[in-house]
């Protein structure tokens, strides 16, 4: 099978021929059809996060096929459509595991980090922390919900009943979660880099009732902000826009160091919270509301040798929604 791999840290992927794996107890093999690139994995390759397991694949959105089952599957059938998400496994004995907080397990294994990923022709997973795709999406649409999507969705269930959200950052999460909170009757606040009419466009676009840059003032106090952009001077300036006893959500896996801020801007009970991964249920959540929303995902197709560009355009922030991998080019 084709595959690209990251062999050592800071350096492009690299196009290699592998054997095709075979799935182990527990595991199913899938033929991969599409996968989604998300912040993670530039995190990863700049090695922001420690130690991935080298020579690696990357990629954990991932929709594909199940081709072949390993003994003791019972939760898919050969040709089944599948997600895979960041999460590839946990102890499940564990008091995080035992109370579906599977999502804090110290012996988690993530996709595309501690084990291969999808930018490859196949890959295998457990088939426990799969998920069945629903009928309405083709693989390359639903790539993106297995991360930006079910991480973003994980976020934004922390916001609680809050009616105005600020998002800060709006890429592949917030593109998703915007129409779920518009469903839900919400009011979305767009925060952008500054100088980037095209992302404030895109996001007036989805609904957003204000856009502008993290350097302008909301026009209402907040009851909540989310921070998918990994950058922790952003901390403080959503303090600053939520109103008392509000919540700022982390929703990035790795953020720059948070600046020193006055306690008077956390002062009101106002609080700060990470998201960690996702849990089995998140996922189910999700996909069982996306096609009643119904969320549209904006995605960007690059071939599996174009990898490396796609990458590379997405860190200077000009993908519109999401990019994905499609396997079939
Ligand atoms: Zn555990
Ligand atoms: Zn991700």
């Amino acid at each position: 099978m084709r595959a690209m791999i990251l062999e050592k840290i800071k350096t492009p992927l690299r196009l290699v021929e592998l054997p095709i794996p075979e799935p182990g107890p527990d595991q199913i093999q899938i033929k991969v059809i599409a996968c989604g690139i998300c912040r993670t994995d530039l995190h990863i390759l700049d090695g922001e996060l420690p130690s991935p397991n080298l020579p690696l694949i990357p990629g954990h959105q991932i929709a594909g096929v199940v081709e072949k089952l390993g003994s003791g599957v019972t939760q898919f059938k050969i040709g089944d459509r599948v997600g895979v998400p960041w999460l590839g496994g946990s102890c499940q004995h564990c008091k995080f595991c035992k109370e579906e907080r599977e999502n804090l397990c110290d012996h988690a294994v993530y996709t595309g980090y501690q084990m291969n990923g999808g930018y490859a022709d196949y890959c295998i997973a457990n088939a426990r922390f799969c998920f069945k795709l629903p009928e309405e999406y083709t693989p390359l649409e639903a790539a993106p919900l297995l991360c930006a999507g079910l991480i973003g969705y994980r976020s934004y269930r922390m916001t609680g009943n809050a009616k105005r959200i600020g998002f800060y950052g709006f890429g592949s999460a917030a593109h998703i979660l915007i129409q779920v909170a518009r469903y839900e009757g919400k009011e979305i606040y767009a925060f952008t880099r500054e100088g980037d009419p095209v992302t404030q466009n895109f996001a007036k676009s989805l609904g957003a009732v204000w856009a502008g840059s993290s350097k302008e003032k909301a026009p209402v106090k907040l009851d909540a902000a989310i921070l998918f952009a990994p950058d922790g001077d952003l901390v403080p300036v959503a303090l600053e826009a939520i109103d008392k006893g509000c919540p700022v959500i982390c929703a990035g896996i790795h953020m720059s160091d948070i600046p020193s801020f006055p306690y008077s801007i956390l002062w009101g009970e106002r609080l700060i919270r990470s998201v960690a991964n996702l849990t089995r249920k998140d996922g189910e959540l999700l996909l069982k509301i996306a096609p009643k929303v119904p969320i549209k995902t904006q995605i960007t197709v690059f071939p599996l040798l174009q990898l490396n560009e796609a990458l590379e355009e997405f860190r200077k922030g000009k993908i519109k929604g999401t990019a994905v991998i499609d396997m079939r080019i």
